[in-house]
Order: C-alpha cells, then structure tokens, then sequence
C-alpha cells in the first residue's frame, strides 16, 4: 500500500512536470484531466487519486474475473481487518474495518445502518460494534446497503434475518445478488426498492436517497444531517467511488453524470461532510481514531467544508473524463 502511495506521488509529479517543462510535448486530454483531479485532489484525497486517476482499473491490469468457483474465499487474517467501533458524530457511530465502513445513523425511534461489510466482519464489527457503543443491534430499523458488492451486502441477511431490519437496495442491484452466485452469510430476501430523490424518514432523522448508477447499476448515495456536539452538519455519502471494470463509453458517461448530480446536490444542501464505504476515499478509520484525542474546541476531522466536498467531487469527475477519453 505504502508502495502504491509512492508511485502515485512520483506519477503524479510526473505528470506536473509533463504539464510544466516547455520542452516536453503538450499533454494529451486525458493528461489535462488528470492534472486537473491533481490539483483538486491535493493532499487531502491521495486514496481517491490514486484509485482513479494513477491506477485505475483497465483493460490492461484488470483481466476477466476468474471463473465461479465451489471454493469459498479463505477469511483474511483478523489483524489486517478488524477494527474498533467509533463515536463520530453525536447520532453516527462508525462499525467499519480497516478498509471497509459501516455507519450506524441513531434517530429518535431506532438506527439506519448504512452499508454493511464482509460476513466474516459483521458479527465482531457490526453486532458487537454497536453493542461495545451501547447501541442496541435490534434497533437496526433499515438497513441502506449503497451497492451489491460483497464488502457492502454481505451482513445484510444477517441484519434481516436476526434483527428484522428492512434491507434497502437500487432496483438493479437487487436483480444482481438474486441472479448471483449465494452469497457468504446467505442472500437477502428482496425487500425496499430505493427510487430517486426518496425520504427515509425514522423518528426525528430524515435520508434523502440519490441513485447514482456508475459503480454499479443500482448505486446509492445519501443526503443526511448529523450533529457535532450539537452542532447540525450536512453529510453527503458517496456509494459507490471506484470505475466499473465495463470499459465502454455509456458507462463512464453514466458515472460522470451521477458525479455532477450528486456535486450538485451535496453543494445546494451546504454539505461540509463527505463520507464513502471505503476508506481510501474520505480516510474514515484514521479521523475516527483521531477523534479520540480531539480537544475542547477542536474541529472535528470529518467536518471537511464545502469547498473540500466540491474538490472531492471535481477528482471523480476529471478522472472519469480521462478514462472516458482513453477507453472509448
Ligand atoms: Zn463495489
């Protein structure tokens, strides 16, 4: 990872060079937009960067995924995963690993779990998360699950079966996990269909869902208010960050256009958090660790600002244009 990190760093320099020294030949379109996502990326987002723009996904580095196999995949070292469960905010509460997050939202009549994780984290992560924070797992009223991959989806059964939470999916992704191969922790019965614009609305909390289709078909992201310290604070929550691997133009074109709605959007509800399910892309398990020495009267690291949001949103939507550019 460490080694990545630096490769990106030495790219992307490259690429400042390429863009500066007047004897080297002008950069090509895909090379502006990918200067332009350097610079909105800065320091602030080197994981989004580098996922995206250094690294992505392509024809090249990413072969057809090996065929369905009877052999279950073997559960990683706990170690390299599992990570405590963290206040955020006064009403979201962070049940992630390492890499992964989960968010549990506590309103007035229950919680709404956003995204869940592998199924070998959701007992130590999600069970046992909330209940170490002295939240109640049976409370989970709704489960939003942004997409149907298998570090967002697979505790979601868990969640339906054992706690009866409604499960919440995109249309297409419901079709996706039911025609697929069953899932690790068992395949959720299809419950709510999320639509565009709709409002989730438990106890005193309200969720404005966004179909975001890129990532997946069927991609989810959220609009949501916090607290900090009783402070209220617009969230916006990316679902799904990463290219598909379909290389083709309407894909890319889909996703760059739910990148600008969903700017759009986070921009008029004044939203000064970004949050994601990974986190390479808003560095979720590092701010929430720093949470736990943050002072009286000191920000708090999630709280990034509108302008951060807005750049976060540029580094998506110029590097979907660079590989717009060089994969049609
Ligand atoms: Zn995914």
């Amino acid at each position: 990872m460490k080694t990545r990190f630096w490769n990106s760093l030495l790219v992307i320099a490259a690429l400042g060079c390429a863009y500066t020294h007047a004897q080297q030949p002008a950069p090509n379109g895909a090379d502006v937009h990918r200067l332009a996502a350097q610079r909105a990326a800065g320091l602030e987002y080197p994981g989004l960067l580098d996922r995206l723009c250094v690294v992505p996904p392509n024809k090249e580095n990413s072969p057809p995924p090996p065929p369905p196999s009877a052999t279950p995949r073997p559960v990683p070292d706990r170690s390299s995963w599992y990570a405590p469960p963290f206040k955020v905010f006064d009403n979201l509460y962070w049940v992630g690993t390492k890499i992964h997050s989960s968010w549990a939202l506590k309103t007035s009549d229950g919680i709404i779990l956003i995204d869940t994780l592998y199924n070998y984290a959701s007992e130590p992560e999600i069970v046992d998360g909330l209940t170490k924070l002295g939240l109640d797992p049976a409370t989970v009223k709704f489960v939003i699950v942004s997409h149907g991959h298998g570090d967002h989806d697979e505790s979601a059964n868990l969640m339906q079966q054992r706690f009866h939470a409604h499960i919440i999916m995109g249309a297409p992704d419901w079709d996706a996990i039911e025609k697929g191969r069953p899932m690790p922790g068992g395949t959720p019965k299809r419950d709510m269909v999320a639509t565009d614009g709709e409002k989730l609305t438990l106890g005193d909390t309200t969720v404005t869902i966004v179909l975001t289709p890129g990532h997946t078909l069927g991609t989810l992201s959220l609009l949501f208010q916090v607290k900090d310290q009783e402070k209220p604070l617009n969230v916006v929550y990316s679902g799904g960050t990463a290219f598909n691997n379909q290389f083709d133009a309407e894909r890319f074109q889909m996703y760059i256009t739910s990148q600008r709605k969903l700017a759009r959007l986070a921009a008029d509800s004044g939203a000064t958090v970004l949050l994601s399910n990974h986190s390479e892309f808003d560095d979720a398990y590092t701010k929430a660790r720093l949470l736990a020495s943050r002072g009286p009267g000191e920000p708090n690291p999630f709280e990034v600002g509108q302008q951060s949001v807005a750049r976060y949103f540029t580094t998506t939507d110029e590097c979907a244009q660079a590989a717009l550019l060089e994969y049609k």
